[in-house]
């Protein structure tokens, strides 16, 4: 997961204060020592450290006393709005064009995502805006990016523009141009080259589709993985070509989060977006506060209630609540309720986002396989159609004969129906306004 080292080291730093009623001089020096540290390990560029800690320490030494908060909060407050600061404040939308098409030009080195973010982006404007998109394929050199592209196209039902890769890019895109407005797609989204290293081909070649297609916006795809290296990247693409914004990608992996915080200060362009997975509908505004409040460890609920509104189906979520009022939930809507989680993708990272999780010692090294959740389907359709419909049918007969079914031990069927009978239970009861049973879901 990402910004966990990070998280840590700060959320220690912080919390020697948490017995302090007044802080001193060097209690404050003494932190920010600490996170300096914290953020250099994070792989945050030297510059923006110091810039970073200069500005905390000042306004942490200046301190007003509060009565409403605690000399921790107060820091853990001042560390916050600063590293929203850092990654500029206020999320950034995609520029649009006065009139149809918004033309827009993906940039970045080869592997960094730059053909998956294209079709996400697509897939994200279709569903949002209701646009109607068409990707130009103008990557000609890394092996296989046209087919990935119309694979990809297909998937998620956009047009796709190629000419195959025997074709000059920029000829490509002139062409794809000229499609696009015959069709009158609102937006064009083209898919340039890449390359493992910036080099001065790459940089003509750009020059030239820029020069042609007068884009509204150059989006600059950067791996979160990189580190140090991303924010080179992205210094080295935007003095030659201008970007306008940036997307980095990969921050669902276990990245130090360098990179998330030096771009912005190192670049002065914004980060409009942030791929967090590898399936086409992880991609993300970025929000600098709420990145800040997932670095400190309070959590990101907002990204996670958005993430359920998309995964989830709203009717199915409704038709749930509904039966759980009436108590008439059975395994066949168990089975449908797993089958929704799961698309949200892996369980512990969906957890860490609920505030005072992230660092829940319980929950340190929680790791929900997969396969559980497999494993409980199958005893659930060993059942019969009654069995699901009615759980008080299993009897310890049946129970037997489902466990042969799915061939797992009749221990493990029984502690399932169990624990089935007990969240049926508590489901019920929240959803009659009863939460008691609910705070030791919460952390502290
Ligand atoms: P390109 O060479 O820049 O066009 O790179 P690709 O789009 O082919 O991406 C390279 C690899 O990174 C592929 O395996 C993608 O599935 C993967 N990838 C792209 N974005 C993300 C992301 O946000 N998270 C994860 N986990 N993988 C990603």
């Amino acid at each position: 997961m990402a910004f966990e080292g990070l998280t840590e080291r700060l959320q220690n730093a912080i919390s020697k204060l948490k017995r302090k009623g007044k802080i001193s001089e060097s209690d404050v020096k003494e932190v920010m020592r600490e996170i300096r540290l914290a953020l250099l390990e994070a792989d945050v560029n030297f510059k923006v450290v110091k810039d970073f800690v200069k500005k905390v320490r000042v306004r942490a030494v200046g301190v007003e006393v509060l009565e409403s908060l605690t000399p921790a909060q107060q820091i853990v407050k001042i560390v916050n709005e600063e590293l929203v600061k850092v990654m500029g404040e206020k999320e950034s939308p995609l520029n649009k064009a006065p009139k149809i098409p918004t033309i827009i030009m993906m940039v970045g080195l080869q592997g960094a995502g730059k053909t998956t973010t294209a079709g996400k982006l697509a897939l994200k404007l279709k569903n949002e805006q209701k646009a109607r998109p068409i990707l130009i394929a103008a990557d000609v050199y890394r092996p296989a990016a046209i087919d990935q592209l119309q694979i990809l196209g297909q998937n998620i039902d956009v047009p796709v523009f190629s000419l195959g890769t025997d074709v000059n890019p920029v000829e490509i895109v002139r062409q794809g141009l000229a499609e696009a407005k015959e069709k009158k797609n609102d937006y064009i989204i083209i898919d340039t080259a890449g390359r493992l290293q910036i080099d001065e081909k790459l940089m003509d070649e750009l020059h030239q589709i820029k020069e042609l297609a007068q884009p509204n916006e150059i989006l600059l795809t950067v791996d979160a993985m990189t580190g140090q290296n991303a924010v080179e990247v992205a210094e080295g693409f935007n003095s030659q070509l201008d970007v306008t914004g940036v997307v980095l990608t990969k921050l669902d992996g276990d990245t130090r989060g360098g990179a998330a915080l030096s771009i912005r200060a190192i670049t002065n362009k914004p980060i409009k977006f942030v791929g967090q997975g590898e399936k086409m509908t992880d991609l993300d505004v970025f929000y600098p506060e709420r990145m800040a409040s997932r670095i400190l460890g309070m959590g990101d609920m907002l990204t996670l209630i958005e993430k359920a509104q998309r995964d989830f189906d709203q009717k199915k979520a409704e038709d749930m609540a509904e039966k759980m009022r009436e108590n008439s939930f059975d395994f066949n809507d168990f089975l449908d309720q797993m089958e929704q989680v799961q698309k949200m993708g892996p369980m512990e990272d969906v957890i860490k986002m609920i505030p005072g999780m992230a660092n829940n010692p319980a929950l340190k090294n929680i790791n929900v396989d997969p396969k559980d959740i497999e494993r409980t389907k199958a005893i659930v359709y060993s059942m019969t159609l009654k069995e699901r419909e009615d759980p008080e049918l299993l009897n310890p007969s049946r129970r037997r004969r489902i466990a042969a079914g799915s061939g797992r031990p009749v221990q493990e069927v029984n502690r399932m129906i169990k624990q089935f009978k007990q969240m049926r239970d508590m489901m019920r009861k929240m959803s009659n306004g009863n939460f008691s049973g609910m705070e030791g879901l919460l952390g502290d």
